[in-house]
């Protein structure tokens, strides 16, 4: 007898493996398993699972939507917290915020549902991402670029604290935690259950530049996007990506922009790139609905593949950075792993939000290195690990979102961050409930 509304399973019942590890993206699984798994069904259970964590002597893991590449919520000797049923969305035309519970997908659930109310949330790029761990690392969101962190709109959100009590956070009520959340992503101290959200109008018209240039032009076009990212206006998402087309067999260097101002000038600065004329393909500002971009997330990011990431915050001259990268764009270890290098400078030119997400600069490589088979698994981690030896000398941190810091550790907080995110945690979670990161972040 537990007491709970939801379901619980203590390893070793029937049920218990898929209960544990069922709902995670990545097929390339680590054999971590907590002790129990509490599906939780709404917020007093997830504070009495807390509370049964302390009385057991086990820590706390969390899952919302079960996206997180190195699958962080499988930890040893916990209680697994199971979000899978807090999936409420509620929109106050009033406040126009909307509200919603961790296991929401971005594009499946919430875009749709806001759409029917002219709004517009910037979730994360593959539909399928649940909102709760994608808020937690910051959320880098539909042009984060221009907007900002999706963490920035984060108006209030109620969580479950260490010792059991559901508390609201907020820039004014227990802003140490707000300022914790927004940013600490797998190294939070608490079980967030809701969060409301500050929404935007929904855009009119989305346009798109897309120009696809054989690898063998990647030097030039990289030294080219270096400096003229800057002259993107904070309207456009941008990003090169090296990745090989279905069917084709051979690597492409793409450098895609979307407007959300619509206006076609917008994206004129794509046109400026010296060898443009020798792109194999040129789609100049042609109008794109945004379900087609979210389709073309799905496709490039496929259900039960074996995938593993790795980015960096990349600071340095084009001469230092273009050489360190041009493999990572030509040369990709299997036919579906992409690579991403994507640009942040109006971010950089305001003046940084208050909260624990603190480090970032304008440039950011992610690669996204994707296998269908165990025997694959050794080639793609040296490839990934080469990728990223040869950008780690100019790499000022990395986002936890894209991160594995079992296997390369880096920088997830400035100093200062680091400093007032472990007093906050001391006094909040003085026992240690929740385990923290897993594999040592470097300060
Ligand atoms: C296909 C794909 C595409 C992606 N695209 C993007 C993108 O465009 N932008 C981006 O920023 N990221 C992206 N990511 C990364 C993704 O945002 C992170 O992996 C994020 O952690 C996923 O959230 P989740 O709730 O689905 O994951 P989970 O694995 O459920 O959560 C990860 C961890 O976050 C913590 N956590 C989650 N929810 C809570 C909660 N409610 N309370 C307390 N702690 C919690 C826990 O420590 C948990 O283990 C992508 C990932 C995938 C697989």
């Amino acid at each position: 007898m537990t007491g709970f509304t939801g379901a619980f399973w203590r390893n070793g019942d029937t049920g218990f493996d898929d209960a544990a590890a069922s709902r995670l993206f990545n097929h390339r699984r680590p054999s971590r398993r907590p002790a129990v798994v509490l599906r939780a069904a709404h917020a007093a259970d997830v504070a009495a699972g807390v509370r049964l964590a302390a009385a057991e002597g086990w820590k706390v893991a969390v899952r919302s939507g079960g996206h997180s590449w190195a699958a962080w919520s499988l930890r040893e000797d916990t209680l697994l917290i199971d979000l899978a049923l807090f999936t409420r969305m509620s929109y106050d035309p009033d406040s126009a915020t909307v509200a919603v519970g961790p296991a929401v997908r971005g594009g499946l659930d919430l875009d749709p549902y806001l759409a029917g109310y002219g709004r517009f949330f910037a979730v994360g790029h593959a539909p399928t991402v649940g909102m709760g761990g994608f808020l937690l690392q910051g959320g880098i969101g539909w042009n984060c670029r221009g907007w900002g962190w999706a963490a920035e709109s984060i108006e209030s959100m109620d969580v479950v604290t260490a010792d059991g009590e559901l508390v609201r956070c907020s820039e004014t009520d227990n802003p140490d935690l707000f300022w914790a959340a927004r940013g600490s992503g797998p190294g939070f101290f608490g079980v967030v259950t809701e969060f409301r959200l500050r929404t935007r109008p929904r855009f009119r018209e989305l346009t798109q530049s897309t120009y696809v240039y054989p690898v063998w032009l990647a030097p030039e076009v990289l030294n080219w996007y270096h400096m003229a990212r800057h002259d993107l206006p904070s309207s456009v998402e941008l990003a090169a990506v090296g990745c090989t087309p279905p069917g084709s067999g051979s690597p492409v260097l793409i450098v895609d922009a979307v407007s959300f101002d619509g206006g076609p000038v917008s994206l004129a600065a794509l046109g400026t790139c010296p060898v443009a004329g020798k792109a194999l393909t040129a789609n100049v500002a042609q109008q794109v609905d945004f379900a087609d971009l979210q389709a073309a997330q799905l496709r490039s990011s496929p259900e039960y593949h074996r995938y593993f990431a790795d980015n960096a915050f990349l600071a340095g001259s084009a001469s230092e950075l273009v050489p360190a990268l041009v493999p990572a764009f030509t040369d990709l270890p299997t036919p579906k792993t992409f690579t991403v290098l994507g640009d942040f400078t109006p971010l950089l030119c305001r003046r940084p939000p208050d909260m624990s997400l603190s480090v970032q600069t304008d440039l950011y490589f992610a690669a996204y290195v994707i296998g269908e088979t165990p025997e694959e698994d050794a080639w793609c981690r040296s490839w990934l690990d080469a990728a990223m030896e040869r950008v780690a000398p100019y790499s000022a941190g990395c986002y936890l979102g894209d991160s594995d810091l079992t296997v390369r550790p880096d920088r997830v907080m400035s100093d200062a961050a680091w400093s007032e995110f472990q007093r906050i945690r001391t006094a909040r979670d003085p026992e240690g409930r929740f385990p923290g990161y897993l594999g040592a972040p470097v300060q």
